[in-house]
């Protein structure tokens, strides 16, 4: 017979290297039993990123002295107890093995104390032989501590990384199990390094200050949607704030960090043509659902969970971030609630009433009156800044706009729509516009007479590389008569070079470039009152910040960093 039974020892290890792949697996099971224990502090000591030594104290519901002996077996845990619990899981562990698997491949210590007793207790165990436990001292709560990981797994050891590359991964569990739960305190430890000390916070804002810093707190917007049993909230970044990776983005499902493809790709979606390709947003974001809407017992380490029905749970994100993401205020609500801002703003509403508003720059209307300028909107032009930029305030920042690309942003959304509907509004010209090109782009162009109707464009051809202009979109009509046909045609004749068949990108490309075309120049003065209604056009769009090519269209300074950069904070 060549089958044999593995002994325990063996496949003990064997099982564990499922669970615990390097020192942030086993910080991150440690530390799920904390929470699980209802801690309210939480304290990581990391040495060598953790494979030196792993040291988690809580103040949690702590074990006795025969919970202690259990916990560490294959299979021991006091999180369900019959198969109809695991349809309903509220806990962050619930299969029994991290303890047992920690044990299995390191030198394990645990002291605890329960809640309300009076006694600690100790015990030692490696994957060869148990010790105690014996009576020690500690407050109520227990110690978890791991030294040497892997020293009985050499072939695990060898694809460790270097201690600092094992404590950034460990560093980033910490971060999204504190932003998992900011009612807890944390505080992280590396050598004799603090590398994190986050004291309990009321809300999430809080936390990501804590863990991102007081910028990016700042600079992120709230979601919040609820349908049919299903919450979606948090917090997403403004354009401006973006990263190179998907690494700060977080998604806690019934308080669980999870990775999941679908959700990824929603948020990413949200922020198509938002962000350049490459960029992405920081999200924290908490799901809630009924418990039994989601099934969690299908990754080892329970960092992928399934949902019974994912697409509601998608639509629902979708619908968040698209609310969050259209939403008229480029400026965080989180902005105006930081402490030095005006009280006076309702700061908790996403909207803010244009009346309230008014009442606060009421001193400062006096220029717009003068020139008769009406300031309905939050924003108020300023002024231009080398004829290129407008200047803006809103709701005490400083906003920068590019009035070509905010025009031209105007000006495709329009023809889009228009055209979308099948009826682009046309300006017949009485005497046709005569426009020489190159033969070959001027037969090209005339090969795609149906094409450039349906944007509003209708020409004729004349032959000799010469065609006859009859019609043009109206909403572009009189701006592209000043700038002049030539050059226009010149570049819509390249994008049909490139394209050859019009498909929708290429439809796309070419409503920008009709809108490009006819958009205000950089260079150009604008009266105030032009500037106020590019603003407030600019603002009913869906997404008035980037133009379709992820460019971007406002700019914004905070008040709060003025103060700081004139020294008033
Ligand atoms: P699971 O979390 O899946 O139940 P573990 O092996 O992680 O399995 O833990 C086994 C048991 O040990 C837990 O169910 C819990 O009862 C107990 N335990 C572990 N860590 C702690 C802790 N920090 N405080 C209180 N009890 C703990
Ligand atoms: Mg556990």
């Amino acid at each position: 017979m060549k089958i044999r039974l593995l002994n325990d020892a063996l496949a003990g290890k064997i099982a564990a290297g499922e669970v615990i792949e390097r020192p942030a697996s086993a910080v991150k099971e440690i530390v799920e039993n904390c929470l699980d224990a209802k801690s309210e502090s939480i304290a990581v000591e990391l040495e060598q990123g953790g494979i030196g030594r792993i040291a988690v104290r809580d103040d949690g519901e702590g074990m006795d002295k025969d919970d202690l002996v259990v916990c560490v077996q294959r299979h021991a845990t006091s999180k369900i107890e019959r198969e109809p619990d695991l349809d309903r899981i509220a806990t962050l562990g619930f299969r029994g093995e991290a303890l047992a698997s920690i044990a299995a491949v390191s030198r394990l210590r645990i002291i605890s104390r329960p809640r309300g007793t009076e006694q600690a207790h100790e015990i030692r165990v490696t994957a060869e032989d148990v010790e105690g436990p014996l009576p020690a001292a500690r407050a109520p709560g227990t110690t978890v501590e791991a030294r040497e990981l892997f020293f009985n797994l050499p072939a695990r050891a060898r694809f460790l990384g270097t201690p600092r590359t094992e404590f950034l991964h460990a560093n980033r569990v910490i971060r999204r199990l504190a932003l998992s739960r900011p009612s807890v305190s944390w505080s992280l430890t590396h050598g004799d390094r603090r590398v994190l000390e986050a004291p309990r916070v009321e809300d999430l804002p809080g936390r990501i200050g804590q863990v991102y810093g007081a910028e990016v707190a700042r600079a992120m917007i709230p979601i919040d949607t609820s349908s049919e049993g299903i919450r979606v909230s948090g917090f997403i970044s403004q354009p401006d704030l973006r990263r190179g990776n998907r690494r700060d983005q977080l998604f806690c499902v019934n308080g669980r960090p999870v990775s999941d493809r679908g959700l990824s790709y929603v948020l990413a979606s949200a922020y198509h043509g938002i962000l350049r390709s490459g960029s992405y947003p920081l999200a924290v974001i908490h799901i809630d659902l009924p418990f039994e809407h989601v099934e969690v017992n299908v990754h080892p380490r329970k960092e992928e969970i399934r949902f019974a029905e994912p697409r509601r749970v998608q639509e629902t994100l979708h619908r968040a971030l698209q609310g969050a993401l259209s939403s008229r205020y480029v400026v965080s609500p989180l902005l105006l609630a930081s402490p030095s801002a005006q009280p006076a703003v309702e700061t908790a509403k996403t909207e803010i009433s244009p009346l309230a508003f008014r009442q606060k720059v009421g001193t400062t209307r006096n220029a717009h009156e003068a020139e008769n300028v009406r300031v309905d909107s939050e924003r108020r032009a300023i002024g231009q800044l080398l004829r290129t930029y407008l200047l803006v305030e809103c709701l005490g920042h400083l906003e920068i706009i590019d009035q070509h690309i905010a025009h031209e942003r105007i000006l495709f959304e329009q023809l889009r729509r228009q055209s979308r509907q099948g009826e682009v509004a046309r300006q017949q010209f009485l005497l046709p516009v005569r426009v020489e090109l190159p033969f070959e782009s001027a037969t090209l162009v005339a090969a795609n007479q149906e094409q450039l109707e349906r944007v509003g464009i209708v020409i004729e051809e004349f032959g000799g590389g010469t065609f006859l202009l009859r019609a043009f979109p109206s909403l572009l009509a009189e701006a592209q008569s000043r700038h002049g046909f030539q050059e226009l045609f010149e570049r819509i004749a390249e994008l049909l070079e490139r394209g050859k068949k019009v498909s929708d990108v290429l439809f796309d490309r070419l409503l920008s470039e009709l809108a490009c075309g006819a958009a205000i120049k950089a260079g150009t003065r604008m009266p105030l009152a032009e500037q106020q209604a590019l603003v407030d056009r600019l603002m009913q769009l869906d997404n008035p910040y980037t133009c379709p090519h992820g460019r971007r269209i406002i700019f914004t300074i905070s008040g709060e960093e003025l103060d700081r950069r004139f020294g008033r904070t």
